[in-house]
């Protein structure tokens, strides 16, 4: 259902993103794994829209919904009025959905984001991209300063909304054994490039991916 072939993107004359190819089937997990400064960001930025392609393209059979890095709340506005947000196009229907789908969200409706955890923001930030009905949902560091407890929630989120919606996921994530976990297959960044890419339990083992971070000989 995403199709990306020969991605390029810079920053000026820098280099984000170096001629990247991968497909995302329909209903498919994909995790993005690298280092910091690997182009992951910009990679998810560029499929979603958010930053333009030097080259390349970007081919999506459906709708694409962005939880961005760092959750981007308003704090100062109600969980409810987040969610909304997320669906300013669409019909309000789509927010029985989504707490159907999160149901710990409609007992913090009325709550300003800014004063709920960083976990419970997150589900937000998830909720508020599913009130676009996206068929592929590109997550941004759903770990990124969160709890382990709190993550290993968020993961069985996703999951069920994959299983439950057949919502494709791309996870973009600094966490690989949580990557590896909750996505069958991945790709491995480097310097804007893809230097692996297959099932997670066999990247688990590669020799490149255990020296870089699992920190083997
Ligand atoms: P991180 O996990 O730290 O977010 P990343 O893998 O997501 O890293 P990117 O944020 O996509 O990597 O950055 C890729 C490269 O592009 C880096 O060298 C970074 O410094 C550079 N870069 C990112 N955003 C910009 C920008 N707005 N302007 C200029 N250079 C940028």
């Amino acid at each position: 259902m995403l199709r990306i072939d020969d991605l390029v993107v810079r920053y000026g004359s820098a280099v984000a993103v170096d001629g990247i190819s991968f497909e995302v089937g329909a209903g498919e997990m994909v995790a993005l794994v690298g280092p910091n400064g690997a182009g992951k960001s910009t990679l998810i930025n560029a499929i979603s829209g958010l930053v333009a392609p030097h080259s390349g393209t970007v081919a999506c059979e459906g709708r694409i919904a962005q939880v961005p890095e760092g959750r981007q709340m308003f704090a100062d506005m109600s969980v409810e009025d987040n969610l909304l947000l997320g669906g300013w196009s669409i019909r309000n229907r789509d927010l029985g959905e989504v707490y159907d789908l999160l149901p710990d969200l409609a007992g913090m409706r009325k709550r300003k984001a800014g004063r709920l955890s960083g976990g419970q923001q997150q589900m937000v930030a998830v909720g508020r991209a599913l009130m676009a009905r996206p068929d592929l949902l590109a997550i941004d560091e759903l770990s990124l300063g969160l709890a382990p407890l709190v993550v290993a929630e968020l993961a069985e989120h996703l999951r069920f909304l994959n299983r439950e919606r057949g919502t494709a996921v791309l996870l973009v994530e600094q966490e690989v054994t949580l990557a590896f976990d909750v996505c069958p297959r991945a790709l491995v960044l480097e310097a804007g490039r893809i230097i692996a890419a297959g099932p997670s339990v066999e990247l688990a083992q590669s020799e490149t991916v255990r020296k870089a971070y699992f920190g083997d000989l």
